[in-house]
């Protein structure tokens, strides 16, 4: 009987094999065959594809006991098909690696012990829970919104722990790794046991205990990044996606996609509920409640009802004695009454390193990354200047054009160490600490560094974004935005969007167990719009004016983009290609191609970047034609390019 199984590797359909001994396989079914020389593991799946070649089939070799369900079969075909993917190579996704399929019996030890600490709903959160069981166990997405500090995680608990008692699957998506040790403790605080924990970094051993106990269905929770998406659940029975609107779920390298979006393709395909978690929904998110496509529950209020913090603006101009000091002399006075309180301050500065860019003080020269198109950063801990793109470091001592010896950089602009070293010396008695992804390399340096934080045992925190997301401080009761400039922030249509609900989810930090709390802004801007926005605190009514301003520039949700890179170490090639793309795709109906143009970071690693931007309608699917074009396209070997569905990064 002839069977098409679908190879992990690079095609976009299923291989034909004969089942031989094992008669009438099911789509899903994991089989080893012979592929070339070697034998490959691949699924069964559920097309065979026409072709008119005539082959010598080959035979499969052996049958697995476990297999994917086939609503993963179903999923896989459509991710392939909105991302523009191979199939094979989202199946890849799902196949954990090749240990996974070794004979060793690993178990997982999880059981509904129940809470250890006793958790207590509020009426707000009952209410939610509530609108939530209401919403039914069918495919549904459900907005849970409610300010930080509302407690919406337990809400989302309760409702797991439901799903487990029915003795079904859930998956909790997380947007950073990062968090998962101090949610793992919540987490098992709650249900009494550690949940299943999934990201690329998980040791070799966990990845093969864990995948097996999900495909057999044993493992009940899994806690994970984007790629937890792609487990062979046997039976899946919720899905839930926390901080919807951050764009970490948008994977920008290798495949791209967007992992809330695809989470709610899968739950659809499993046809399950989907709940997705924040205080301030992503614009599509919105327009989705908006247009009733999409349940919505609110939690309004804090848990402990404190009230959020209050705001200052600090105007730069006004006192700026000195060059290249960046603490304000009435910011330091506002924080010197949190710091006698014995209160935690943070200085919140989202630039990584000492300064982000220098030039000598005699030749004018400044340090550009040999490989990519912007500046070095210097980074003073290890007194070395490195490229946030690439990695690359180097030295600062640089032979100068105009005089014998090196060059001598003049620091620009202000990075987390730098204001590190004015807190020094302003504040030399206080016990000051960085978070940021530099000073964070070692897991239990990070562990003991947040346990000094919840101690109190650091008085003053400098911190990079990283310290936005999910954290509990509870003695956190005065923030600093070090440098609130909203101008020129990257090349992201969303970045007013981003900066909302980046200082929203910041200022949430602050005051979770104190009536006086204060979130101070420095800025070169006092009038910016973004800023009164953040102030303001009023997200519908941003978000509102957001929708108006995307519907008027014909941009998402309101249109479909996809954009297309090319890739190329010489500058001309990727041009042509570029060029060559649009020609063909120029017979796609009802659909703009724009570009091509060169990105705006020119060279990444040393290949030469060249953007198209495909606009259409957002109800149509341009994915099924788009495909079909570029595979007839016979594209240079000195090019790589790259597709990215419903793109968030321009750069
Ligand atoms: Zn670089
Ligand atoms: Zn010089």
């Amino acid at each position: 009987m002839k069977v098409p199984v679908l190879i992990p590797r690079i095609f976009d359909h299923p291989h034909t094999y004969l089942s031989g001994k094992f008669g009438k396989l099911k789509p899903g079914s994991i089989v080893l065959v012979p592929f070339g020389r070697e034998k490959e593991i691949g699924v069964v799946w559920d097309r065979v594809e026409e072709t008119n070649k005539k082959f010598q089939l080959k035979t499969i070799l052996e049958k697995k006991s476990v297999s994917f369900n086939k609503n993963l079969v179903k999923f896989i075909n459509w991710f392939s098909l909105y991302n523009l993917v191979p199939k094979g190579m989202a199946l890849k996704m799902c196949m954990g690696d090749k240990s996974v399929f070794s004979k060793s019996s690993d178990s997982f030890k999880e059981t509904v012990a129940g809470s250890r600490i006793k958790f207590n709903l509020n009426l707000e959160q009952n209410k939610c829970l509530n609108d939530i069981k209401k919403f039914g166990n069918k495919f549904n997405v459900t907005l849970l919104q409610g300010i930080t500090g509302s407690g919406k995680t337990i809400v989302y608990f309760e409702r797991i722990k439901e799903n487990i008692l029915k003795n079904k699957q859930s998956l909790v998506l997380l947007p950073e790794i990062f968090l998962t040790d101090q949610f793992n403790q919540r987490f098992e605080d709650y249900f009494g046991f550690k949940p299943a924990i999934w990201h690329s970094k998980i040791t070799k051993k966990n990845r093969r205990i864990i995948w097996n106990n999900i495909i057999n269905g044993k493992i009940k929770l899994v806690v994970g990044a984007r790629s937890s998406l792609f487990l062979p659940f046997k039976d899946l029975g919720l899905i839930v996606v926390d901080e919807e609107h951050d764009s970490s779920y948008k994977q920008d390298e290798g495949i791209r996609y967007n992992a809330r979006d695809m989470a709610i393709s899968r739950a659809s395909m499993e046809n399950i509920p989907v709940l997705l978690s924040t205080s301030i929904p992503s614009l599509e998110t919105y327009n989705n409640v908006k247009n009733k496509k999409y349940n919505l529950t609110k939690l309004e209020k804090r848990y402990k009802n404190f009230s959020l913090p209050a705001t200052e603006v600090v105007n730069l101009n006004l006192d700026r004695k000195k060059k290249n000091i960046w603490l304000d002399s009435k910011t330091l006075n506002l924080v010197r009454k949190y710091l006698e309180k014995k209160d935690q301050v943070l200085f919140f500065l989202n630039r990584r390193g000492y300064a982000p860019f220098m030039i000598c003080k005699r030749c004018g020269s400044k340090l550009n990354c040999p490989n990519c198109s912007i500046f070095l950063t210097f980074h003073k801990h290890i007194n070395k200047a490195m490229c946030h793109h690439c990695g690359y470091k180097c030295s600062t001592n640089q032979k100068c054009k105009k005089s014998d010896s090196n060059c001598e950089f003049q620091m620009y602009g202000p990075g987390v160490e730098k204001i590190f070293a004015e807190l020094k010396q302003i504040f030399p008695e206080k016990k000051i600490k960085i978070l940021s992804s530099d000073f964070l390399n070692k897991k239990k340096e990070t562990k003991n560094l947040l346990a000094d934080i919840e101690n109190n045992e650091v008085n003053i925190l400098v911190g990079t974004q990283l310290i936005s997301k999910g954290f509990n401080f509870p003695n956190l009761n005065c923030i600093v935005v070090v440098d609130a400039d909203f101008s020129g922030m990257g090349f992201d249509l969303r970045s007013t969007e981003k900066n909302i609900q980046l200082y929203n989810q910041l200022s949430g930090r602050a005051g979770r167990f104190s009536k006086d709390s204060l979130v101070i802004y420095q800025t070169f801007n006092p009038s910016d719009e973004t800023l009164k926005n953040v102030i303001e605190n009023d997200p519908d009514k941003f978000l509102e004016e957001e929708i108006y301003l995307r519907k008027e520039k014909n941009l998402p949700p309101f249109t479909r983009l996809i954009a297309l890179i090319v890739a190329s170490e010489n500058e001309r090639d990727g041009f042509l290609e570029a060029q060559k793309i649009k020609k063909n795709l120029s017979s796609l109906q009802n659909t703009e191609v724009m570009g091509p143009v060169t990105s705006p970071i020119f060279k990444i690693k040393n290949k030469y970047r060249t953007r198209l931007l495909l606009r259409s309608k957002s109800n149509l699917f341009i994915q099924k034609e788009v495909a079909k074009i570029l595979k007839k396209i016979n594209l240079s070997k000195k090019i790589k390019l790259t597709v990215d569905v419903d793109p968030l990064n321009f750069s």
